[in-house]
């Protein structure tokens, strides 16, 4: 199958004569086997199959498939969540005394995740603006640096990534790049087509698309050579002693060794596992993602240009706005759109912010971001409220920002909810 609608619809599962037309939910924690040496085979990674849902069951693995031909990877496997898939993806080639590079405009719960737990763990950070050179970028390089990460769309920032300068840095120092790329999803951007080697997702967001079920994944490009560099990567290119002595690029070659490693490590140590029944919900909000996505850029652009226009908006923050910040890099890898994300501040500040809020009818007051129905968030008064304005403004957050995250509705109807809560301030 080769467009990506098509694989949105049908990708990762292909029923045989007589099968489930739509993908089965195996809602069960064991499988059977006839023979003990059947079952040896299997925890040896001799033979594939399925023995215990904390490693592997088939829902979670058709749809982690149709992540996969969606991004273009080689591999890919599902998470309990976003946080869960972000932790794998790094934690899986990066231990205590090793460094990784990150920028600085990513998610709020990721920065805590490295800058604070993972530092626990042992493991540095040094994170590089977003609008870095060449240059500054390669200076944040130390010999134990193992990764470089990013988000395609930052949240809730709203950066574009340079994707190309990004990978390239990466394979300068031998390391590879992780892309979250939850916000502006495959359809709008495939990080791997720009040289990125792992992507992640909180499938949360668009993928499921309609606030069902909190998830994740992570999908390998297959082309990050970890036998070149093998001293940085002894998990992958030397014997595991905790799977029978297993090296993994040698049994899984680069197309396999990562994600088998954080399958047979990660998860049977960790445990993040995307339950079967969120998985299939996962699986049909896929379904319609290139529908929808289509959609919510078409209803963001014209909010952010109607919010543009208005008297009472201060400024407002979305690539696809000619003058935005990141325009010229939208239109180079995002040039389907963004997303339905739209930041904007109202004029009057925390106080005005809070009361145009107030009278929204159409979109709610929540912190989740991205399905089918518009929210809205105050950082100022909700997610960030314990800071003070200084505090708000050295963190990016200014006092009057709101985050509107623009769903599936009309968007006439959406235009003027927002115009009757602007002059109601
Ligand atoms: C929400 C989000 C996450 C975290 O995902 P969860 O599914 O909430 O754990 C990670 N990255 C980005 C860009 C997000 O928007």
């Amino acid at each position: 199958m080769s467009r990506i609608e098509t694989r949105c619809v049908q990708g990762g599962y292909t029923p045989k004569n007589g099968e489930p037309r739509q993908i089965p939910i195996i809602q069960s924690t064991t499988f059977k086997y006839d023979t003990s040496e059947d079952m040896g085979k299997l925890f040896d990674l001799e033979a594939s199959g399925y023995f215990y849902t904390r490693l592997q069951n088939p829902t979670n693995d058709h749809v982690a498939a149709r992540i996969c031909e969606l991004e273009g990877g080689t591999a890919a496997m599902l998470t309990s969540s976003g946080q869960a898939a972000n932790f794998y993806a790094v934690f899986n080639i990066a231990n205590a005394g090793d460094h990784v590079v990150a920028c600085s405009a990513i998610y709020g719960g990721t920065y805590n995740l490295f800058a604070v737990t993972m530092k626990k763990m042992g493991i540095d950070f040094t994170f590089v603006s977003p609008d870095c050179t060449a240059q500054e970028l390669d200076a944040a390089f130390r010999p134990n640096t193992k990764a470089l990460f990013g988000e395609t769309i930052a949240n809730p920032a709203l950066c574009v990534l340079d994707i190309e300068m990004f990978a390239k840095a990466a394979h300068r120092h031998g390391v590879p790049l992780i892309v979250d790329n939850t916000f502006a999803t495959p359809i709008n951007c495939r990080p791997i087509e720009w040289g990125a080697d792992i992507v992640t997702h909180s499938t949360t967001k668009y993928m499921d698309g309609h606030g069902s079920g909190v998830g994740g994944a992570i999908v390998d490009s297959g082309r990050f050579n970890w036998n070149r560099y093998a001293e940085k990567f002894p998990g992958l290119t030397t014997p595991d002693e905790s799977y029978h002595g297993i090296t993994y690029t040698e049994r899984f070659g680069l197309e396999g060794a990562f994600i088998t490693k954080a399958t047979a490590q990660l998860m049977r140590d960790f445990g993040s596992i995307q339950s079967p029944q969120n998985a299939f919900l996962l699986g049909l909000g896929l379904e319609s993602l290139h529908v929808r996505m289509q959609r919510h850029c078409e209803n963001g652009q014209a909010v952010a240009e109607f919010l543009a226009g208005h008297e009472k908006v201060a400024w407002v923050k979305y690539c696809g706005l000619p003058g935005d910040k990141y325009y010229e890099r939208g239109q180079k890898y995002l040039p389907k759109g963004s997303c339905g994300v739209v930041s904007f501040g109202v004029k009057g500040g925390r106080k005005a912010a809070e009361a145009f809020m107030k009278h929204l009818k159409i979109a709610a007051i929540e912190t989740h971001v991205a399905d089918a129905r518009s929210c809205c968030l105050h950082p100022a008064s909700a997610t960030h409220r314990q800071m003070s304005d200084e505090e708000l403004l050295a963190a990016g957050v200014s006092p009057d920002l709101v985050r509107l995250s623009v769903g599936l509705e009309s968007k006439e109807d959406l235009i003027e909810d927002l115009d009757q809560a602007l002059r109601a301030i």
